[in-house]
């Protein structure tokens, strides 16, 4: 039975306007602009919006709100559709506010023929001052006198670009008094000279925002158009345009946008991070973006469920990146397939093995009833991890020490014999010798070992590099940390090992399969490997070992 749970606050309100038939169904829309890739915070967007047309039967447009020509670009176009699909979900309609741009045109000419819009000479700074502050009315200005003829009149020449940059504005009527300065005369359309990356040079006037955004939202029908906290002011003026034009009545609900610890979301510091460098790109497996989150080899399920579990919020909070991380390793967890890597290698002879190679079977992935199984070479001289091994252990160390035994995995339980240093007193090298009777899945030694070691035979061992990320920003909360964000770049968010000693198992691989490196964490292959190079991404630890860092800090 599956667990019931309550509605959040924008079902609640869509299963009223069903139920009371304001609606018959529902159309929500995704509006990305497309300025960058799509991160986290999009994807919370993304589950909502989609999410809820899946739950009620109706659909979601994607809408690239695409109205400022001069910081969009098409790769952006791409990558957001390539997200959303990645993602999981279907749009009902790929539509473009730049698509209606006549039609904005239309509406803008409307209002001025209602006496409800004029074009406006003043600087930008003239403006500003005259629209006062939240308790000084605003004052109109002689251009608001202007007819409705002249209005049209000048309207059209500013289409027509007779006029340079910020040299007229159009701005509705509405209240210069009102609380709201959103509603102060806000200003529909400016001049901007620019090349669109869709209607090209067509157009030397664009909307703005709130002369855009609502009135898309009521040409394509949506019903509920949500949005982040922010617009809350905006509502007021989204309703007035829609009333005074008597167009389909959207409505625009708000809340609370995903904010996540150590992590920054803006669109516009992330691209100040790839600009500068401090990250290979926009899809940089440490970015919060949903492309470096797919290449570091999170899942889409992690990301749904991830936003599931936040839930929908009405105040802004901060939310922990470890629970993403949580949700990220509980679906790795049923589908990695397991894979022996030693990472620091410190040679064992096993002396009494007297076989060129034993093949033993061992299970892709425990967790799995109907798990495969791989062969795996077990053979003379293997390579365990040097931190496995301490001359003088300290107590309850399950792992290996003079005279101690620990289990291989897979294979058998071995015993270490002797410690060879080089003149250094370096130990360079473990002799061991093996309990035949040991073997894994049919062991009739009697003996009980407490550690099992992962290993690599060595003349069989593949080799790759691993780059093991960590968080991008030492900070918790990146945005309320003092001075300026970069300041909080964590130095070591990428440390890279170069060569690394994997089971041949590992050579069979491909860009979507996930693995799990036993006692090291998830992995996946990185595209930036080679038919002579192999490089895997760490995904996640196995365990939060960044919570212990900070238990231990504090
Ligand atoms: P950014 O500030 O990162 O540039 P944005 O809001 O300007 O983001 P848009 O492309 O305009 O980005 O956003 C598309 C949709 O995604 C909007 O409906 C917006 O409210 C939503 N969105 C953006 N960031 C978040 C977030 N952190 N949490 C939830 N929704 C978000
Ligand atoms: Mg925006």
């Amino acid at each position: 039975m599956s667990e019931e749970k309550s509605l959040n606050f924008i079902e609640e309100i869509i299963e009223k306007d069903l139920a009371e038939g304001k609606h018959t169904t529902i159309t929500t829309r995704f509006p990305p602009e497309p300025n960058g890739y799509l991160h986290i915070g999009h994807a919370k967007s993304i589950c909502l919006n989609f999410g809820l047309a899946i739950k009620y039967g109706g659909k979601t447009n994607l809408r690239f709100d695409d109205t400022n020509p001069v910081t969009e670009e098409t790769e952006y176009v791409e990558s957001i559709k390539e997200d959303i699909q990645w993602l999981g979900f279907n749009w009902a309609n790929e539509l473009y506010a730049s698509d209606y741009f006549e039609q904005l045109y239309a509406f803008a000419e409307k209002l001025i023929n209602k006496g409800l819009a004029y074009v406006d000479d003043s600087t930008s700074e003239e403006i500003a001052q005259q629209k006062g502050s939240p308790t000084v009315p605003g004052i109109r200005n002689k251009y608001a006198e202007r007819s409705i003829a002249e209005n049209i009149q000048l309207f059209t020449e500013m289409r027509q670009g007779k006029y340079a940059d910020g040299e007229k504005v159009l701005r509705a009527k509405a209240d210069m008094s009102s609380p709201n300065m959103h509603m102060r005369d806000p200003i529909l359309y400016r001049i901007k000279h620019a090349h669109h990356h869709r209607t090209g040079d067509k157009w030397c006037i664009y909307p703005m925002y709130d002369f855009a955004h609502g009135q898309s939202d009521s040409i394509e029908n949506i019903t509920h158009s949500i949005c982040t906290l922010e617009f809350i002011p905006h509502r007021e003026l989204y309703n007035w345009l829609i009333e005074q034009l008597d167009i389909f009545p959207s409505h625009q609900y708000e809340f609370a946008r995903l904010n996540m610890t150590y992590t920054v979301m803006s669109k516009r510091k992330l691209l100040q991070l790839v600009n500068e460098k401090h990250v290979s790109g926009w899809d940089d497996p440490r970015m919060s973006t949903i492309s470096g989150m797919r290449r570091r080899g999170y899942g889409a399920a992690a990301l749904r469920d991830f936003c599931d579990k936040i839930g929908i919020a009405k105040r802004e909070n901060l939310i922990d990146i470890g629970l993403l991380e949580f949700c990220v390793r509980e679906e790795l967890n049923k589908t990695a397939l397991r894979r022996m890597v030693v990472f620091a290698p410190l040679k064992m002879t096993i002396t009494n093995f007297d076989k060129e190679v034993e093949w033993v079977s061992i299970e892709d992935n425990p967790e799995d009833p109907n798990t495969t199984h791989r062969q795996v070479p077990f053979s003379k001289e293997i390579y365990i991890e040097q931190d496995d091994f301490m001359e003088v252990p300290p107590k309850k160390y399950f792992r290996l020490f003079p005279g101690g035994k620990v289990r291989l995995k897979g294979a058998y339980i071995i015993e270490c014999n002797e410690v060879i240093k080089d003149d250094e007193g370096n130990i360079v090298e473990l002799k061991c010798t093996y309990l035949p009777e040991s073997k894994s899945g049919n062991d009739t030694s009697g003996i009980h070992v407490k550690g099992t070691l992962h290993w690599v035979s060595i003349a069989h061992a593949i080799h790759a590099e691993v780059r093991l990320y960590d968080r991008l920003f030492h900070v918790e909360n990146v945005a309320d940390a003092e001075g300026d964000f970069k300041d909080h770049i964590n130095p070591n968010s990428l440390e890279i090992v170069e060569k690394v000693y994997a089971e041949p198992a590992l050579a069979n691989n491909n860009l979507a399969e996930r693995y799990q490196f036993l006692r090291k964490g998830y992995f996946c292959l990185d595209k930036d490997s080679t038919d002579n190079k192999l490089i895997f991404n760490r995904t996640v630890t196995l365990k939060d070992t960044w919570a212990k860092e900070v238990k231990k800090k504090n």
